[in-house]
C-alpha cells in the first residue's frame, strides 16, 4: 500500500462529570462525547528503512516521542509490526491545548491507519485498548462517533447522531494546565453535576432543547476561577442566542450550540472582535468504519 491518509477529529464535552476518584489517582468520568467537523489530516507514507517520523506543521508541536501520534505508532510498530516504517505528516487545524482533544485525535488516527496501512486487523474495542496507554481520550477517538464514555476513558457506547444543531467554538488565547485543574478535581462531590441522562435521552429522542438543558461540565467553575474570560464568553454566546453554553475537556475552549445556522452565525459575529479564534462548525455525521478481525 503506498501512502494513506486518515481524519483527525476534535471533540467537544457535551457533560463532563468527574464521579470519584480512583486509588491510583484517576478520576471515574462520566462523558457524552461527541466530535465535530475540525479535523486535522494526517498522510501515513511506509518507509523501508523501519523508522517512525513525525512532520507537522506547525512550529509549537514536537515531532518526536513527546508527540502522541508518534508514540501511538511506536506501541503498534513495537506489539505487530517490528519491521514496518512509517512517516506520519500532520496537518494541523484543531486548537492545541485547547480541551479539543487534537493530540488524542491525531494519535487515535494514526492506530486506524496503521491498523489498515499494516493489516494487523484489529477492532476497535482493541484499538481502543492500546490508546488508552496514551491518554485517557484516546478510546472515544477511535470511535470518534457520539458516545458515552465511562471508566478512566476507556468503556465507550456510542449513541447515534445528535440532534440536528451547530457549535459556535470560542479559544482564548490563554494556556491551561490540565493536570493542574485536574488535581484541583480530587474532590468531585464538591463539584457541580451535569444532568447526563437527560443529555442521553435528549439525543435519543432527537430532541436538542432536552439534551442542552442537561448538558453540564464539572471542571468548569474550576478553570473559570483562573480564566474569568471563559464566564464572560458563555454569557455572550447566551447573549447572542445560543441554546447553552460551556467550557469542553479542562478548557479554556468555549462552544455554544445553536439550532439554526443564522442563529449560529449572529453568536460567531458578536464574538469574533472578543475572542481571537472562533469556529462554526457542526458535529461529525461520519463514522468509524469498523474494521473486524476476520
Ligand atoms: P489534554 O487535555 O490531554 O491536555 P487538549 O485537548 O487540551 O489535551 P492537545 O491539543 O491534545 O490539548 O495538547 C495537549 C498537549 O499535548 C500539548 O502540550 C501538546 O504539545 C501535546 N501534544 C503531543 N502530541 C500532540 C499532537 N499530535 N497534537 C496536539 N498536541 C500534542
Amino acid at each position: 500500500m503506498s501512502e494513506i491518509m486518515e481524519r483527525a477529529a476534535a471533540k467537544i464535552n457535551l457533560s463532563l462529570d468527574a464521579l470519584y476518584v480512583h486509588a491510583d489517582g484517576l478520576h471515574e468520568w462520566e462523558m457524552v462525547m461527541t466530535c465535530v467537523d475540525l479535523h486535522d489530516t494526517i498522510h501515513l507514507t511506509p518507509r523501508a528503512d523501519g523508522r517512525i517520523r513525525v512532520r507537522t506543521d506547525s512550529l509549537f508541536l514536537p515531532e518526536d516521542s513527546r508527540n502522541l501520534a508518534y508514540r501511538a505508532a511506536v506501541l503498534l510498530q513495537q506489539r505487530y509490526a517490528p519491521d514496518a516504517g512509517v512517516t506520519i505528516d500532520i496537518e494541523k487545524h484543531i486548537p492545541v491545548s485547547a480541551g479539543m482533544g487534537g493530540g488524542s485525535a491525531d494519535a487515535a488516527a494514526v492506530l486506524r491507519a496503521l491498523n489498515r496501512l499494516w493489516q494487523l486487523g484489529l477492532d476497535r474495542a482493541a484499538l481502543a485498548r492500546l490508546g488508552l496507554t496514551l491518554d485517557s481520550d484516546v478510546p472515544f477517538c477511535v470511535y470518534s462517533e457520539t458516545a458515552l464514555v465511562t471508566g478512566r476513558g476507556e468503556i465507550i457506547h456510542p449513541l447515534g447522531q445528535t440532534p440536528d444543531c451547530w457549535v459556535v467554538i470560542a479559544k482564548p488565547p490563554v494556556p491551561v494546565s490540565t493536570p493542574q485543574i485536574l488535581n484541583e478535581a480530587a474532590r468531585p462531590e464538591r463539584l457541580p453535576h451535569p444532568d447526563t441522562q437527560r443529555v442521553i435521552a435528549g439525543i435519543q429522542a432527537q430532541n436538542l432543547p432536552l439534551m442542552a438543558g442537561g448538558m453540564g461540565n464539572a471542571l468548569e467553575t474550576i478553570t473559570e476561577d483562573k480564566i474569568p474570560e471563559i464566564r464572560r464568553i458563555r454569557q455572550k454566546m447566551r447573549q447572542f442566542g445560543a441554546l447553552t453554553a460551556q467550557m469542553t475537556g479542562t478548557g479554556p475552549t468555549v462552544f455554544g450550540i445553536a439550532a439554526t445556522h443564522s442563529r449560529a452565525q449572529r453568536i460567531y459575529n458578536g464574538l469574533r472582535g472578543f475572542v481571537p479564534e472562533v469556529y462554526v462548525v457542526r458535529p461529525l455525521k461520519r463514522q468509524t468504519k469498523e474494521v473486524t478481525a476476520e
